[in-house]
This record gives C-alpha cells, structure tokens and sequence, in this order.
C-alpha cells in the first residue's frame, strides 16, 4: 500500500508558503500504515498537474491532492481532473447548497464563479466540505484512488479527518497500526541506541522501532502492524516496559507529551507552584507552559528581566552580584532563581541567563553561553551550557535543557 502526495501552487515553488499540508498527510498516512512513496510540489499548469499524476498512478495505489479548487481562473485542478478521467462535470446539490448558505450568511452576492464550485467531474464522489466552498473529490480507478482536495490547510485537514481517512480504512482494508511513544531525555540517539539493542535486536518483524531527536529529548516510537488490535496493544506495552528498564536513567513518560507538560502534570498532582526568572530567552520558556490550558494551578508567571536594573528590581539580583560577575554567570542565574522562590512565593523556580547572539560574545564568554538555574525551598543549582552560534537555537535550547533540569530536580526530590 503505497501512496503519492501532489501540492499543487506556483506560491509553494516560490518559497511564498512552506508545503505544510504534505508533512501533516505523510504523517496520518503513516498512522494508519499507508507509505509516503513521493511528495512532489507543482505549479499550477495543467501539463505539470496531468504529467505528475500519470507518474504517481504508475507507482501508487492512492494519489492525494492539495490545492488549485479555488474559484479563481488559476485554480485548474478540477478542470485537469476532469480531462485526466475524460468525464465532464455534474452540479453537486449538496455543494451548491452550501455555497448558497455561505454567501447568505456573509450576506456576499453570489456570482456564477461561485455557483461553479458546485460542478465536479462526473466520476467524483463529492466529500462535503463543512468549512469552504470548494468540496473534496475521491475517485475510484482499478482499485486505485486519487482524492483532491482544497489547499487551506484547515480545510484539508476537516477533510482528511471527516472523510477520507475513514474511507482508506474500509477502501482498502487496512491493517490495525498500535503507535506507542516513550519520551526520553539527557542521553542521545546513538547512546539510546546501545542500550536498548538488545531489545531493538528481536523485535518481530511486524513491530516497527523509530527515534524520534528534538532538542536534547528523543522519543521512542514502536508502531505494531496487525488485524489484533488487543493483541498488539498489549505486546506494544510489554516492549515499553522492557525498554523503559533499560533506560531508567533518562526515561520521562510513556506516552507523547511534551516535557513542560508532563512536569505540569507532575507539580498539579502535589500541588506544587513554579516560578520563572528569565534573561535571554524572553518568556520562551513561559510560553511552553502557558501553551497547555489548566497551567495555572502550577505556573504562577514569569519575570523575563533582561536589563541589570530588572534583575535587581523583579528579583531582587545583587548589583555587586551583576558588576562583579556579569549577567550571565552561576551567581547571578542563583540569585534569580532563588529570587523568583522568595518574591513569588513558589515551591520550584527555574532562571536563565546567557548570550542568544549573534552579538554579545565575549572571549571568555563567547555566544551560546547560559547558565541556568533551578531551585526549590531549600538549595539552588545552576549548571553552564555552550550552545551554538543561532539565536533561535540558542533560545530553545535553553528552554529545553532548564526544563530538564527542573525534570531532574523533581525527580530527586520525589523519588
Ligand atoms: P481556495 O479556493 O480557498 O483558495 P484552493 O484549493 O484553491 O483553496 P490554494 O489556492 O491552492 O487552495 O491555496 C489556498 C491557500 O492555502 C494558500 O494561499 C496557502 O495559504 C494555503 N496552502 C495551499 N497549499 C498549501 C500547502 N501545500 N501547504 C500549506 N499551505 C497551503
């Protein structure tokens, strides 16, 4: 079971917009044990759509794609599809009823190239689209199927979701796939790798192993293939346990949440509070907990206070502390942390502070030195870090390892 993905649109070729949707269809495909064989981009050119299309028939059972069903005249994907089937077209009721209440509902004039997004290739199975004008088209050839649909990314994601991944599974009899993820962190690929190998090793042939690396955390997959979904479930998890016995040291959750998140997770259920004192990564790190709904039982705020006078000020940093040995040293990330315990009375802090770049590099502190700070009531710890030469890596770098610091700290405390 192999399948093409097709962006269609001149913006994707010019680097206007990153092709977004084929990352998000390769991965639900791959969710339900469909492969990705080839993504191809086009232009919107009816000789580059019918040549793509030919190709990827030859090779693919299902053809996908996005874009091009706009009402506007470049948009040519549903004429070309009609010429590569040689069908013409059929007004789709339910489609132009749509169109219809739309327009009414905006109180828009309803033009004739509006009407027309209701006709389809006379060989389509219309998949209505609740969120646009232009519906989702399957079509059926020698049991192969191509669908097209819209470009919004909103659009074609209802689309997949509501209607074609349901329809792949009956079409053409899919296999139950059981994905199973572990998160790690603080140990790397390679090192992960030796020491689960003896695990890795004999891992049946139906039983898929992939590391999963993102920024000092790697993520374990196992995806089982099989028709027993209970039975694959269960020896998924038995695989888990054997590994996560392996690797005790860094392993975080099993499942595939986020750091910040299981370190939310973790604080609520002992009703502990944290605090943040941040420098250089200017409320990233805050961001990462604000992101999930609920944080505020946990997550009482952050102080981002970047100049000297900030430091004194919000968290009470010594000036001595700061001429003496700069804003980006173990005193100064001590003092910060502990400062955002005391002045936001929080059972746990976390403080930054380091050269994002690219400026600010000295020879003795050159770009992408951090120090970082945790600390709960009753000891503070800091730890330096050398990043590389990228702000934004720097930055999330940064973020990442402070959230694995905090990590360690809970567990110790907890254990
Ligand atoms: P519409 O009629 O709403 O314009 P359409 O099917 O004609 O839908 P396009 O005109 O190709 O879609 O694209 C509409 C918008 O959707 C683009 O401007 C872009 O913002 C987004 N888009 C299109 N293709 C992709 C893609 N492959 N990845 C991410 N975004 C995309």
């Amino acid at each position: 079971m192999q399948a093409e993905i097709i962006t269609i649109g001149d913006e994707l070729l010019i680097g206007q917009i990153v092709d977004t949707n084929s990352a998000w269809i390769g991965q639900k495909l791959n969710e339900i044990g469909i492969k990705v064989k080839q993504i191809s981009s086009i232009s919107d050119e009816r000789e580059a759509i019918l040549e793509t299309l030919h190709a990827a028939i030859q090779r693919a059972n299902l053809v996908i794609i996005t874009g091009g069903l706009g009402p506007t005249k470049d948009d040519i994907t549903k004429k070309t599809l009609a010429q590569f089937f040689e069908v013409g077209f059929k007004q789709d009721a339910g489609t132009l009823a749509q169109v219809k209440e739309i327009f009414s509902r905006y109180n828009a004039p309803l033009l004739p190239v509006n009407i027309a997004q209701a006709d389809v290739p006379e060989n389509c199975t219309v998949l209505p689209n609740k969120n646009g004008t232009a519906p989702g088209m399957w079509f059926e050839l020698d049991e192969q199927v191509i669908v097209s649909l819209p470009g919004v990314p909103f659009e074609m994601k209802y689309l997949m979701e509501e209607e074609v991944l349901p329809k792949l599974n009956t079409y053409f009899k899919l296999p139950h796939i059981v994905h199973h993820t572990m998160l790690t962190a603080g140990i790397g690929e390679s090192f992960l790798a030796e020491k689960i190998s003896s695990v890795e090793d004999i891992l049946p042939n139906y039983i898929k192993l992939a590391y999963l690396p993102k920024l000092g955390q790697v993520r374990l997959r196992l995806s089982a293939y099989g028709n027993d979904r209970k039975a694959l479930e269960l020896e998924v998890q038995s695989i888990s346990n054997q590994i996560q016995k392996l690797i005790s040291d860094y392993f975080i959750c099993d499942s595939d949440t986020p750091l910040e998140k299981v370190i939310l997770d973790f604080m609520e259920s002992r009703n502990l509070t944290l605090a943040i004192a941040e420098s250089c990564t200017g409320g990233y790190l805050a961001h990462q907990f604000t992101q999930h709904p609920g944080c505020s039982t946990v997550f009482s705020g952050s102080a981002v206070a970047y100049s000297y006078d900030m430091k004194e000020s919000m968290l009470g940093v010594k000036h001595a502390t700061l001429t003496e040995h700069g804003a980006v040293s173990a005193e100064v990330v001590e003092e910060m942390a502990r400062g955002a315990i005391e002045r936001y009375e929080s059972d746990y802090s976390i403080s930054i502070s380091g050269i994002a770049g690219p400026g600010g590099g000295m020879p003795e502190k050159p770009v992408g030195t951090v120090w970082i700070g945790v600390a709960n009531k009753a000891k503070t710890i800091s730890k330096k870090f050398q990043f590389g030469s990228k702000r934004r890596e720097n930055i999330e770098r940064s973020a990442a390892s402070a959230l694995m610091m905090l990590h360690k700290l809970l567990k110790e405390d907890y254990a």
